[in-house]
C-alpha cells in the first residue's frame, strides 16, 4: 500500500488518504479530490469518477451505494452557453459545442442550450447535434421557440 507523504511532498491521487505522523488522514476534502468525485443524488454517496472525455459520452458510473447511475441523475438544470458570437469560426463554433456538451455531462445539467445566431454555425451544429443524438449523447434536440438562433440539447431524462 502506497501512501501519500507530505513531508517528502510525494503525491499520489488515486489513494484518498496521506500519512501524518504516521496516522492516514483522509483528504478527501482537499481540491484535487473534488474534481474526482460525484456526489449521488439519490444516496448522499461521493462516488469516485475520472474526468470525462469526449469519446466517453454518454458515461456510466453505479454508486457503490445505491446503485444508482449518478450520471443519469440531474438537477434539472440548464446549461446556457454562447458559441457564435465572440467571431468563432465554425471549427471553433464546434470545439465550443463539445466543450458545452462535457460540462454539461460532468454537471447536473438536464439540458444545455447554445446560442448559435442565425447563419453557417447554425447549421453546423444542428448537423451535430443530429450526430450527437445518434451516438446517445445527448437523447434529443429542439429549436429553442420563439428564439431560432438558439438550440437545446436534452441529455437526462429527468
Ligand atoms: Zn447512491
Amino acid at each position: 500500500m502506497r501512501l501519500l507523504n507530505i513531508q517528502g511532498n510525494f503525491w499520489l491521487r488515486s489513494w484518498p488518504f496521506l500519512l501524518y505522523n504516521n496516522r492516514p488522514i483522509a483528504i478527501q476534502s482537499m481540491d484535487c479530490m473534488k474534481a474526482q468525485q460525484r456526489q449521488c443524488l439519490n444516496c448522499g454517496m461521493a462516488v469516485a469518477i475520472t474526468p470525462l472525455h469526449l469519446d466517453e459520452i454518454p458515461p456510466r458510473q453505479v454508486c457503490v451505494k445505491c446503485d444508482d447511475d449518478v450520471y443519469q441523475q440531474s438537477m434539472g438544470t440548464c446549461l446556457t452557453q454562447d458559441i457564435a458570437h465572440q467571431h468563432e469560426t465554425i471549427a471553433k463554433a464546434l470545439q465550443k459545442l463539445d466543450v458545452v456538451l462535457l460540462s454539461a455531462w460532468s454537471g447536473y445539467y438536464k439540458e444545455f442550450r447554445v446560442i448559435v445566431g442565425g447563419g453557417q454555425i447554425r447549421q453546423q451544429v444542428l448537423g451535430q447535434l443530429h450526430h450527437y443524438q445518434q451516438q446517445g449523447k445527448i437523447l434529443s434536440y429542439q429549436e429553442a421557440n420563439p428564439n431560432h438562433g438558439a438550440l437545446i440539447a436534452v441529455i437526462r431524462k429527468t
